[in-house]
């Protein structure tokens, strides 16, 4: 049976019985509107409404630090460090969904990171439908992420008294046989499951002056927009945006040598584009030396150069670069910017 349904009076046994599995990890309330993924216990500690963590999931996947090798010297050694841990990551929305997939795709090309794919086949899924917008940030629709389009184990919708829930892979399956909390959906299910999607389609409308279809070509003819100069004025470079970003994956290595200078390791670690010493070279040449050189970039690694490279924009729409600003630099009114400069060039 490819749906199944979930009462909503048995998902705190459904995360507890998980708990007892597995590690599970969920949205948390941490404050005034503020969310982040961490271990849960019981279904009472899940926040299932809530907005965009501070962090995308993809922290469970790609850690902020990460020890690659340790070494020794006198004895000539090298060892690669491989550390995973089996877990199930519930609650995570479409546009996180579509985050996890950019990623599977960059780490998945050539040279492939054994790290990340381990470390990721070891991760269970559970994704969660928005019914409605997140709050006025999230920009979903402008890249058509407000529906599901895979990526997930199980893929949990809320209805009247319910959660309907899609069994996408054989580990999903098996967890429902596990928890033993859930029911084919009938036929109800399924209408009340279409009247959602069907009332999504009314709300979620275009939120920009672009389809999503067109914005690749709007990145092709933006490079020397006008628009940049205004965010070279406006940012301060904090770096907030890439930090928080779901389908960035830069980073940087470095080599910690102990105080016995004989045994130490490599470490990775999260960079971003918006740090002014990320695009230096040897000689003290920086290729983006402006702020709004930085700030193009960063838009180009969304909407160009991954259409480009992987046929697929790689922002999702979680709005968490626009959240987070302390400048107001907001995604949709630089691509409405873009658009209008377009129309002033003509
Ligand atoms: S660019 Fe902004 S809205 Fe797009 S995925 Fe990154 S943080 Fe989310
Ligand atoms: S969060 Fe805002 S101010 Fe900070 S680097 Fe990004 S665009 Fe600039």
């Amino acid at each position: 049976m490819q749906y199944q349904v979930l009462k909503k009076s048995s998902f705190n046994d459904f995360i507890a019985s998980l708990a007892r599995i597995e590690k599970v990890v969920a949205p948390v309330a941490r404050g005034y509107n503020t969310f982040s993924f961490q271990e849960v216990k019981d279904g009472q500690d899940v926040a299932v409404k809530y907005i965009p963590t501070i962090l995308p999931p993809k922290k469970y996947f790609f850690p902020q630090r990460e020890k690659l090798i340790e070494f020794n010297k006198s004895a000539g050694t090298l060892e690669a460090l491989l550390e995973y841990e089996k877990m199930v990551i519930f609650g995570v929305h479409t546009c996180d969904l579509a985050g996890i997939q950019c990623l599977n795709m960059v780490f998945s090309d050539k040279p492939k990171d054994i790290n990340y794919l381990v470390r990721k086949n070891k991760i269970i899924i559970i994704g969660l439908e928005c019914n409605e917008y997140c709050d006025q940030y999230a920009s979903c629709k402008v890249v058509d992420n407000h529906l599901p389009n895979g990526g997930y184990d199980l893929f949990f919708t809320e209805l009247t008294d319910s959660f309907i829930v899609h069994v996408n892979t054989i580990y999903g399956d098996e967890l429902i046989d596990k928890t033993r909390l859930f029911n084919p959906a009938e036929q109800i299910h399924l209408d009340q499951l279409e009247a959602v999607r069907q009332k999504k389609r009314e709300i979620f409308k275009d939120e920009v002056k672009v389809n999503h279809n067109d914005l690749a070509k709007l990145f092709d003819k933006s490079f020397d927009s006008k628009v940049w100069d205004d965010l070279d004025a406006r940012c301060i470079a904090c770096g907030n945006c890439t930090n928080v970003c779901p389908s960035c994956y830069c980073f940087d290595m470095l080599d910690n040598l102990n105080l016995d200078l004989n045994t130490g390791d490599r470490t990775r670690m999260w960079d971003g584009c918006q740090n002014e010493p990320f695009a230096k070279v040897a000689g003290g040449e920086n290729f983006r030396k402006t702020r709004g050189a930085r700030q193009r970039h960063r838009y180009f690694r969304k909407f160009k150069y991954p259409v480009e490279r992987y046929s697929r924009y790689f922002c999702t729409g979680c709005g968490r670069c626009t959240r987070t600003c302390m400048a107001k630099i907001s995604l949709k009114e630089t691509i409405n910017a873009l658009v209008d400069s377009k129309e002033e060039k003509k």
